[in-house]
């Protein structure tokens, strides 16, 4: 695995209280893979993100690159690590410098880690424009002389500028136009495939999210409840909240009986069993009590519901179709 997260838990502490934005949280991503990360706003997700680059400090756990942990490297050896993980944001204006160029913006990590000659920097920039699909006519412009697509083409190019093995894009088509974001993502989608970028696309959309990666993890309120595969996903969820983000897709029709309530928990104060059994159209005695742990249901699909107890440990479950979740991906790609 490239990028390996153990036990990481990312703390903070406002005016209610110490809310546990990431909790305990494991995951990996194997090199040259995608994996989406999806969930609803709130849930720590974006949280997530920033504390793999460095951005919020860790209260917990670890992050490993290619086997190095990454936490407690001095300045120095941080900068050359994180060279290799970039970030794409969610607002493409604000992650810009209002009075910088797209050139000089596209210049500057250049300058910073030393990489070519002023002459071959100028050409680089061309050729970074030229393939997020803008004219380098566009190079002398300011942010606020952009379109939103536009100007998260230069974010995704200033992030590609070093060359990164991992990129992280954290809601990178939500602040657009519907008309932009199937651009966006098309453009997401050939990088990582050409350039074989590991990534992590994290979104509120579950569509989004579907259609540029390879494995997706659903968080819920700091914690994972469910990963499995891109073609998993569809027909084989597992975990009620995977199916009930399935079913809030428009033109999907719910499928499962209506959550009991639609609102998040205090997060201050979580739920002492399952987190999701306030809204949980399946809830048994035991959730409310007991927090369920991921289990493996088979072939890398896991999945932290009580209704899996039993089934989990069996080998034979792997290869199982579960029969809660019919929907065709037709429908579902239809919302991006
Ligand atoms: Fe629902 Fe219980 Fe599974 Fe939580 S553990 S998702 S409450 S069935």
């Amino acid at each position: 695995m490239l990028l390996e997260i153990d036990n990481l838990s990312v703390r903070y502490r406002t005016r209610r209280g110490v809310l546990n934005a990431v909790d305990d949280l494991s995951l990996s991503v194997a090199r040259g893979e995608t994996l989406g990360l999806v969930g609803e706003s709130g849930c720590g997700k974006s949280s997530l993100g920033r504390a793999i680059v460095g951005l919020v400090d860790l209260v917990g756990g670890t992050v490993r690159l290619d086997g190095k942990d990454i936490n407690g490297l001095t300045h120095r050896q941080s900068l050359t690590w994180r060279r290799r993980m970039q970030m794409v944001f969610q607002d493409p204006l604000s992650a810009l410098d209002p009075r910088k160029t797209v050139r000089r913006t596209l210049t500057i990590p250049l300058d910073v880690h030393r990489i070519s000659t002023s002459a071959e920097r100028h050409e680089r920039v061309d050729a970074l424009l030229h393939r997020v699909g803008l004219a380098p006519a566009l190079a002398g412009r300011l942010p606020h002389e952009l379109s939103g697509g536009q100007r998260q083409r230069v974010n995704i190019a200033r992030a590609l500028s070093l060359d990164p093995d991992v990129l992280i894009c954290d809601e990178p088509v939500s602040a657009l136009d519907v008309s932009l974001q199937a651009q966006v993502l098309n453009l997401l989608a050939d990088l990582q495939r050409e350039r074989a970028i590991t990534g992590l696309f994290i979104s509120h959309d579950l569509a989004a999210v579907s259609y540029v990666a390879d494995r997706i993890a659903v968080m819920y309120l700091g914690q994972i409840v469910e990963i499995l595969s891109r073609d998993e996903l569809w027909h084989h969820a597992a975990h009620p909240y995977t199916q009930l983000l399935i079913d809030s897709i428009p033109g999907q029709g719910a499928r499962l009986p209506t959550p009991s309530s639609v609102e998040l928990p205090n997060p201050y104060e979580p739920p002492r069993g399952c987190r999701f059994e306030q809204r949980c159209p399946r809830a048994m005695p035991v959730c409310r009590e007991t927090p369920p742990a991921l289990s493996e249901l088979g072939g890398g699909h896991v999945v932290a519901c009580h209704l899996y107890d039993d089934i989990a440990l069996r080998p034979s479950s792997a290869g199982k179709t579960w029969p809660i979740h019919e929907v065709t991906e037709t429908t579902a790609s239809r919302s991006i």
